[in-house]
């Protein structure tokens, strides 16, 4: 039956189909971190509908806020209700003390790319300038502006004309470093590189309007940068007037075990943006949490028809309520160094493992052929890939080489669950390197 339907899909969907050709099943149903396919099998989810599903898929508690605000409103366009601002409130609450007076909180359409343009279009509009400038492995989306700040050549080829005044730094990608230093002894070079290009006036790049930057880099890898290097950042954009745009879309809503990625650092940014996980069970929901003092728009100078969604919003009241009374944050944690030692074990017995990083439950496996050249094996990955999912278990792939095995599972996945995807991982990887 899966193969019936993805041969229609084939034939009759007019776009491109990205995941099916990599996890080639008809989803019939899902619950918590498991997916059954139309043929009754079962799968494990580490993808996690691409860091989407927080707090699991079908999550009867939050459901049950979806159907209570279903029979009551649905579409209301940016008119206060109860929900919205509750929601509103709940956000702000989550922030560090220190700083929640300062933010406010709008929202953007459905997609993560809504917030994204959002925050660009704040940015120049307070600013008066017109650059950005972005990361190398960064991904932002795939509108016009989100998709010029997107480094992956591969979306944007054939583009360049709709692309504006972008340039792109290097990321801390440590396992890689641009500059060949060690973690344990470098400069932050990378940091240090923005510097120049905004300080030297032959750099060629004039001041920007803001950086956008994801604090945990997802699609480029799960990469989790050096300690220390987000806060050089923002110190050096906010010296040279830059707004500062943190891309939470992946790497926020308790992903990585707290609210939001950045309150593991010390770094503040002006803009976050969010979407993916606070939709709850996958609803859709977008927008941006930035700071009252780069307030820029004028009544309406932004906006849109499916902002707002009174269900999505019953939805993430619902995640944030499940979250707090089942201590996700705690199981989070808990559940994250279980993995990681797992893996580190694997990591010892694998020849081809090369690093394992990230924090909370997003976590990147990155393959090479050599340990010691850590020339990139792509090719590995895709048979490794195609092994697990035959023996049930899903993940993402990612990375600058496409070698990164990226996991984004529901936050409330249970040990039992973790062991039989290691298992799974286990001897597949066994498997796949006789
Ligand atoms: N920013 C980040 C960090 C993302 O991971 C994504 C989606 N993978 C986006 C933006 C774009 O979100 P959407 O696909 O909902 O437009």
């Amino acid at each position: 039956k899966s193969k019936r339907l993805l041969d229609l899909q084939k034939e009759i969907e007019g776009i491109v189909v990205s995941y099916p050709t990599k996890m080639p099943i008809a989803i019939d149903s899902a619950k918590g971190s498991i997916i059954e396919d139309v043929d009754g099998n079962h799968f494990i989810d580490f993808f996690g509908g691409c860091g989407v599903l927080n707090v699991g898929h079908g999550n009867s508690f939050v459901l049950e806020y979806v159907k209570k605000q279903q029979s009551k409103l649905i579409h209301a366009l940016d008119f206060p209700t109860e929900n919205k601002l509750s929601l509103i409130q709940k956000i702000l609450n989550h922030l560090p003390s220190k700083i929640r007076k300062d933010f406010k909180v709008s929202f953007g359409g459905p997609t993560g790319s809504d917030a994204v343009e959002a925050a660009i279009k704040l940015a120049k509009i307070k600013t008066g300038r017109e650059g950005i400038i972005a990361f190398s492995g960064g991904y932002h989306g795939m509108t016009s502006g989100a998709l010029a700040v997107t480094s992956d050549t591969f979306f944007r080829n054939k583009l360049s004309s709709l692309i504006p005044n972008v340039s792109f730094v290097p990321y801390s990608y440590c396992y890689r470093c641009p500059f060949n230093k060690e973690p344990e002894t470098c400069n932050y070079e990378c940091a240090d590189h923005f510097d120049w290009l905004l300080k030297d006036k032959h750099s060629g790049v004039a001041q920007p309007a803001a950086i956008i930057i994801e604090p945990l880099q997802g699609e480029g890898g799960n990469i989790l940068p050096k300690e220390g290097y987000l806060e050089r950042i923002v110190d050096i954009a906010h010296k040279n007037g830059v707004i500062v745009i943190f891309d939470e879309i992946q790497s926020g809503f308790f992903r990585t075990g707290i609210f939001l990625e950045f309150m593991n650092t010390k770094a503040i940014p002006d803009i976050i943006t969010f979407s993916k996980g606070f939709g709850g069970i996958g609803f859709p929901i977008s927008g941006l949490i930035y700071k009252k003092s780069i307030e820029a728009w004028e009544s309406a100078a932004h906006i849109g028809t499916f902002r707002a969604n009174q269900v999505s919003i019953a939805a993430a009241n619902g995640a944030f309520d499940f979250v707090k009374k089942y201590s996700l944050e705690e199981h989070t944690e808990y559940l994250s160094s279980y993995l990681f030692d797992k893996l580190y074990q694997l990591k010892n017995e694998s020849k081809f493992i090369g690093d394992i990083r990230g924090r909370g439950l997003m976590i990147g496996i990155e393959f090479v052929k050599n340990k010691d050249t850590k020339e990139p094996f792509e090719e590995f990955l895709k048979t490794l890939r195609s092994t697990c999912f035959n023996k049930g278990l899903l993940f993402e792939v990612g990375g600058h080489f496409n070698n990164v095995m990226r996991f984004t599972p529901p936050l409330i996945t249970t040990t039992e669950i973790v062991n039989a995807a290691i298992e799974i991982l286990t001897i597949s990887i066994h498997e796949c390197e006789e």
